[in-house]
Order: C-alpha cells, then structure tokens, then sequence
C-alpha cells in the first residue's frame, strides 16, 4: 500500500500571500496568534489515524513558537522549511533567498537538534525562470524541493507547467535535489491541481481522492498539503477583496471532517520517507561517483 505525503505549511491566518497588499510585515506582531490551537487540532487528528506528516515551518512563527516546533517533531513529524517570512521567491533577490533559506533552516534545526532536509516556497512560487533558488537550496544542504506545482496557472505567480507530477530527481549542475511535487490530478488530457487547500475546502471531497487514488496506480506516493488556519473558523476576518474571501474563508468549517476522512481513506506518511527511499535506489546518473570500484 502505497503511503502519500501529508503535508502541512505551518503559518499564522494573516501571514498568507493573498493578504500581503492589506497586512504589513511589521504588523504581524499585533495580530493575535492562533497558531498553536490549529496545530494542536492537527496533531490530534494525525495521532488518531497513525499518521506521519511533514511540516513546513516559516521562521518567524518558529522563532515564536519554539514549544510548539519541539512538540510537532517529538510527535514523530518531519520538520522542513517554508522560508523566513513568506516572501514569495518571484519577490526576492538570490541573495535575500539564501538568506532566508539560510536563518530558517538554522533555526529549525537548533529547535530540534534534527537536520532540515526540504523546503517548500511560498505559494509554490518558484517558477520558471526561477531555477536558481533550486541550485541555492543544494548550496545550503537542503536534499528536496516541494515547491514546483505542475500546473499552468494564470498570471504566472505559481505554477511549474514543465514539471513532472510524480517524486523526481532533478539533475542540477551545482549536485541532485529530490522534487516532491504536489499532487495533480489528469483528467481528461488535462493536468489540474488537486493536491489540497482550498482545492480540497471548496471543491467535492473526490477530486483529491481522485488524484491520490491515480497515484497508487502509478505506484508513486502523491502529496497532499494544508493549512493550520483552513481548520479555524473562528479566525478573525480581514477586510479582503470578494474573490480572496470566498478562497481563504470558504469551507472551512467542514476541513477538519474532511481531513479525518481522508486520513481514514489512505496512509500518510512524512516526505524524508520518501526522500531516503529515493536516495536508497541511487542518485541520478549524473551525479554518481566517477570512479567505481572495480569487480575482480
Ligand atoms: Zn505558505
């Protein structure tokens, strides 16, 4: 049985990208955080099921919330990286990238004592034109990607339409990097996101289902993302645009029955599974050692 990847993009409601014409950096400190009750809502539901997640922590809440990052990793969960604080790669220099790559992978690992081994981008957004921050992120030790969304997306701010849907390697001149891609579903000739969020809130509970079920036919794990704050209807409302409401507001009510079904419905399991697993059956050609030992 084929067990996909649970994962979880750890940030506070009012940190998201749709937000960040109306909310200013500066000002995240004076929301009220709801972070910690979220996640504990996760880690109960995942506890319930025997299931292994991966986390992708953003730097500012970890540096904030050192207790809750050691109990999601105690818990069992993979801590991985999401940036230091949301910039979307399609907003940075190379430089303020490897900087936060960087600051978060260390502080993340001086939390847990456990090597970071992946990043995922805010938004997915690295796009193409954008393949540097994939030669930076083997540059700083980080052994996979989850960040290229094998969709083509208008406006271009996410959206990877060349990518593969299943787990690759991606052959880099600066060394290897693992690609876990979020899962897509075919339909139709087409390719379309089916790999959580607000995807799974808005949309009938058998298109994610679909698209994990097309994956263990291929034999291939798929990758299924969300969100703390999709679990808290409770959250306090932001003064967005129609469109941006019925997105980040819509469905949340029934994330957390939806989850526990799909938690019932397939096996999870964290990303680094998967990662060993592909490190075990051998690096791309490329990238093996030169010189092999010679057979007598
Ligand atoms: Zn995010």
């Amino acid at each position: 049985m084929v067990a996909h990847h649970f994962t979880i993009d750890l940030e506070e409601y009012f940190q998201v990208s749709a937000f960040a014409s109306r909310v200013a950096r500066s000002d995240w400190d004076r929301f009220e955080s709801r972070v910690t009750r979220e996640v504990g809502r996760l880690l109960e539901l995942l506890a319930q099921h025997n299931a292994r997640a991966t986390f992708f922590v953003l730097g500012w809440v970890a540096q904030r919330k050192v207790a809750l990052i050691r109990a999601i990793a105690l818990a069992g969960h993979e801590i991985a990286s999401h940036g230091w604080d949301h910039a979307r790669v399609t907003d940075q220099t190379r430089s303020q990238f490897r900087q936060s790559v960087r600051r978060t992978k260390d502080v993340l690992e001086e939390i847990t004592g456990a090597p970071v081994l992946g990043f995922r981008a805010p938004s997915f957004s690295i796009v193409p034109g954008r393949e540097w921050a994939l030669d930076i992120l083997v540059e700083e030790g980080y052994r996979y990607d989850s960040s290229l969304f094998p969709v083509r997306r208008p406006g271009g701010r996410y959206g990877y339409p060349g990518g593969l849907p299943d787990p690759h390697w991606l052959t880099r001149d600066v060394g290897p990097l693992a690609e876990i891609p979020p899962t897509t579903l075919r339909w139709c000739g087409l390719r379309l996101p089916a790999g959580g969020g607000a995807y799974f809130r808005l949309l009938p509970y058998g298109l994610v289902h679909s698209a994990l079920r097309q994956c263990e036919r291929r034999g291939v794990p798929g990758t299924f993302y969300i969100h703390p704050w999709e679990l808290d209807p409770a959250q306090p409302r932001l003064g967005v645009s129609w469109l941006t409401r019925v997105r980040h507001y819509g469905g949340l009510r029934r994330t957390a029955q939806r989850l526990d079904r799909l938690l019932a419905d397939f096996r999870f399991t964290a990303v680094r599974d998967t990662v060993a697993a592909l490190s075990a059956a051998g690096l791309p050609a490329r990238h093996e050692p030169a010189v092999r030992s010679a057979v007598a």
